[in-house]
């Protein structure tokens, strides 16, 4: 994409809105979540200029950084991104979401520092969909017993799940991957594992795919390339 970040921000709405439309949804239940990971802060002061005001980020140490480099303007960060245990305590702090929970004891470290710092966490399960040796995510066989352990801890909200599935440079082929994340999140929702039940979380589709991922149901869609162009 070449356009300024104003133009793409408008064509990736714009994109999003007719999908949703498409699959008969209402276009606000889906959130763009702006993926600023390598991306300089006075680009995403660009991007929240242009009326973006919710971010992801996938580097605790970059975050950091940018989010105090950008504190002069109100924004919604998201941790995206594979996350250590022992950083947990500034996740929590830092983050208002976190898409990437894919095991007991990180989760169970998000909620003592959740619960230190006085206040609940939204977390969503990472599921690795496609069963990819290299990727993070809990298997979606494992991820009902993850989901059972979550309901105890009392300082995360279980919004619902998040996905990397294989990637393709054909949409079409990723769409069965979505799908599965949808009713996987069905069924947990009805089961009382999720803590919004009339509206899990979706968190799925990038820039490559975002349009069938909303088809599909995603409520987050984490859009970088499209958005900031290419990263270094
Ligand atoms: C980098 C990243 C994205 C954004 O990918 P693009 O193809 O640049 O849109 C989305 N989700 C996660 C977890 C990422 O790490």
């Amino acid at each position: 994409m070449s356009g300024t970040i104003a133009d793409n921000l408008a064509f990736i709405r714009k994109k999003i809105a007719q999908a949703a439309l498409r699959a008969g949804r209402d276009p606000a239940e889906v959130r763009l979540v702006a993926v600023s990971k390598r991306v300089e802060s006075d680009r995403v002061l660009e991007a929240a200029r242009a009326g973006q005001h919710l971010f992801g980020e996938n580097y605790l140490q970059e975050a950091r950084e940018k989010i105090a480099a950008c504190s002069s303007v109100s924004l919604e960060w998201h941790c995206i991104g594979h996350l250590q245990s022992n950083k947990a305590k500034e996740a929590a702090r830092l983050f208002t979401v976190i898409h990437s929970v894919d095991r007991l004891k990180l989760a169970t470290a998000l909620d003592r520092h959740a619960g230190e710092a006085g206040k609940k966490l939204t977390v969503l399960v990472q599921v690795n969909v496609g069963g990819e040796q290299q990727k993070e995510g809990v298997t979606p066989l494992a991820a009902r017993e993850l989901l059972q352990r979550l309901k105890q801890l009392p300082n995360l909200a279980v919004a619902g799940l998040m996905t990397m599935p294989p990637w393709s440079p054909d949409p079409e082929e990723v769409r069965p991957f979505f799908r599965q994340l949808r009713e996987m999140a069905r069924h947990f929702a009805e089961e009382g594992l999720l803590c919004s039940p009339g509206r899990p979380e979706l968190s799925m589709g990038m820039s490559g795919d975002f349009e069938v991922a909303v088809e599909e149901g995603a409520t987050l869609v984490r859009v970088g390339t499209s958005l900031f162009g290419a990263r270094q």
